[in-house]
C-alpha cells in the first residue's frame, strides 16, 4: 500500500512539476501577488484534498511560494531532501509520523540543467491506517474464533479420551479380577491402539507363563507319582502273598530301592533347576581350569561307560582357565557327557573336545549313538521332555538334565547347540565367555 501510495504521489508531483514548468511557479503563489492565478491555486488545493494532505511549493531560492495549509509562505525550507531535489536527484519517500507520507520532487529543467523549484507533498496514510485497523480487528475476531474452536475441541477430546480411558480401565479391571482369557479391544486412537496391543502382549505372555507353570506342576506330580506307584505295587504284591521266598523278597526290595533312588534323583534335579531359576547372582564365580574340570568328570563317568564297552576320548587343544561356577558347570557338562553314554550303543565312542579363542571357550561332546530325530531337537531342552520315554526311564533319566545344562550355560551368558542325525550320533556344542559378564 505504501509503495502504491508513493507511486501515485510521485506521478502527481511529476504532472504538477510539468504544469509549473510551463505555467510558471508564480501562478501557484499564495501571496497577495497579482501573478497568482486563482484557478491554479484552486487546482493545487483540490490536488491536496484528493490526497487528503498538503502540497508545498518552493521557488528556486528555497522560499515557500505556495502552501495549501497557508502556513509557511515566505519561509525558506532548506533540508537535505530539498537540496537533493533542487539538484535534480531522486529523493526517497519518507513517513512523517504515522499518518503522512512525504514525497519531495524537483522541478528540474534538463535542457538548461537548472531547477525551477521543489514540490513537497504530504499524502495522508489514513486509508492505510484504517485498513490496518480493519485487519487487526478481523484478526482479533479470527483469534477469538480459533480460541473458541480450540477450547471446544479440547473439551471434546478430553471427554472422548476420558470415555476411552474409562472403557480401558473397565476392561483392565475385568482382566485383573482373573479373567485372563479377556483381551483389550485393539481399536480407537493410535495411542490407545498401541497401549492395548502392548497390554495384550503382556497378558498373552502371562497366559503362556501360567500354562507352562501348570504344565510343569502336572509334570512334576506325574513324575513324582510314578516311582511311588511302582513302590506301592511292589510292596502290595509282597504283602498279598504269604510265605514269600527270601529271593523274591530281596528282588522286590531291590526294585523298591531303585524306585526310591529315582524319586531322589527327580527331587535333586528339580531342586537344582528351581535354584537356578532364581537370579544369576546365585552363581559362585571363580577362576577355574576347565581341562581339570573335564578330567574330573571323565574320571567318574568312564567306569560307567566301560561297563558297556563305550570309550570316552578327551581332546584338549590348550589349557583353558575361565571365570565360571565350577559346581554348576560340572553339573551341566556331566549331564551332556552322561547322555552321550546313556544314548549310545554298546561299544560306541564319545569324544569330548575343549578349545578356546581370545573370548570364549568351547566344549564339544560328540557320540555315535542313537541320535535325535530332527523334529525333536528343538524340544530336548524343555523340562521333562524325552524322545524315548521308556529308554530314558530305563537309564534313570528324569528329562530334566538338558534343561539344567541349558540354564547353567545361559546363566554364564553362553550358548548351547545340538546337531544330530538319527541312527548316526549327536553333537552338543557349548560356548561360554572366558570372563564372566555380570
Ligand atoms: P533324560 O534324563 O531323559 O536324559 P535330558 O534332559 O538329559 O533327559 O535329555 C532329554 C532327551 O533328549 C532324552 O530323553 C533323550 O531322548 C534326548 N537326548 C539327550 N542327549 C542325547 C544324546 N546324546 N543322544 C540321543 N538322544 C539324546
Amino acid at each position: 500500500m505504501m509503495e502504491l501510495r508513493e507511486d501515485y504521489v510521485r506521478i502527481q508531483n511529476t504532472i504538477l512539476a510539468n504544469r509549473i514548468f510551463y505555467e510558471g511557479i508564480d501562478q501557484f503563489s499564495y501571496s497577495d501577488d497579482s501573478f497568482a492565478d486563482s484557478d491554479m491555486v484552486n487546482e493545487l488545493q483540490s490536488m491536496a484534498s484528493q490526497i487528503e494532505g498538503r502540497i508545498i511549493l518552493l521557488g528556486s531560492n528555497f522560499e515557500v511560494v505556495s502552501d495549501t495549509y497557508e502556513r509557511n509562505v515566505n519561509q525558506y525550507i532548506i533540508t537535505e531532501d530539498t537540496l537533493k531535489a533542487m539538484r535534480g536527484e531522486k529523493v526517497s519517500a519518507k513517513k512523517v509520523g504515522n499518518s503522512y507520507l512525504q514525497v519531495t520532487t524537483g522541478i528540474y529543467d534538463k535542457d538548461t540543467d537548472q531547477s525551477r523549484g521543489v514540490i513537497i507533498t504530504l499524502a495522508s496514510l489514513k486509508e492505510r491506517e484504517s485498513l490496518l485497523k480493519d485487519i487487526s480487528d478481523r484478526l482479533f475476531l479470527i483469534d477469538g474464533l480459533f480460541l473458541l474452536v480450540s477450547v471446544v475441541l479440547g473439551i471434546l477430546l478430553a471427554l472422548f479420551s476420558r470415555h476411552c480411558f474409562h472403557d480401558v480401565r473397565t476392561e483392565m479391571n475385568v482382566i485383573a479380577e482373573g479373567h485372563q482369557e479377556n483381551r483389550l479391544s485393539e481399536e480407537g486412537f493410535q495411542e490407545f491402539y498401541q497401549m492395548a496391543v502392548a497390554f495384550n502382549k503382556i497378558t498373552d505372555r502371562f497366559k503362556e507363563l501360567e500354562n507352562s507353570r501348570q504344565e510343569f506342576v502336572s509334570n512334576v506330580s506325574h513324575e513324582l507319582k510314578t516311582p511311588i506307584t511302582s513302590m506301592k505295587i511292589l510292596a502290595d504284591s509282597l504283602l498279598m502273598q504269604e510265605d514269600v521266598p527270601v529271593e523274591i523278597y530281596e528282588e522286590f526290595m531291590e526294585d523298591i530301592v531303585h524306585e526310591i533312588d529315582r524319586e531322589n534323583q527327580i527331587i535333586t534335579d528339580l531342586l537344582d533347576l528351581v535354584r537356578m531359576d532364581k537370579a544369576s547372582g546365585d552363581l559362585n564365580i571363580s577362576s577355574a581350569n576347565i581341562n581339570e574340570l573335564l578330567e574330573q568328570l571323565l574320571k567318574r563317568i568312564t567306569p560307567i561307560a566301560e561297563k558297556r564297552n563305550i570309550t570316552i576320548h578327551l581332546e584338549t587343544m590348550r589349557q583353558v582357565t575361565a571365570e565360571v561356577d565350577v559346581g554348576k558347570l560340572s553339573l551341566a557338562c556331566n549331564n551332556i557327557i552322561e547322555n552321550a553314554v546313556k544314548y549310545n550303543h554298546n561299544g560306541g565312542n564319545v569324544n569330548v573336545y575343549l578349545n578356546a579363542d581370545h573370548k570364549f571357550f568351547y566344549i564339544r561332546v560328540r557320540d555315535d549313538g542313537v541320535g535325535i530325530p530332527e523334529d525333536c531337537q528343538e524340544r530336548i531342552f524343555e523340562r521333562f521332555y524325552r524322545v524315548d520315554k521308556a529308554r530314558s526311564r530305563e537309564t534313570g533319566g528324569t528329562g530334566l538334565g538338558l534343561a539344567i545344562s541349558r540354564k547353567v550355560v545361559l546363566l554364564h551368558k553362553g550358548s548351547i547347540r545340538v546337531h544330530s542325525k538319527e541312527g548316526e550320533g549327536t553333537t552338543f556344542i557349548i560356548r561360554i565367555p572366558l570372563n564372566y559378564i555380570g
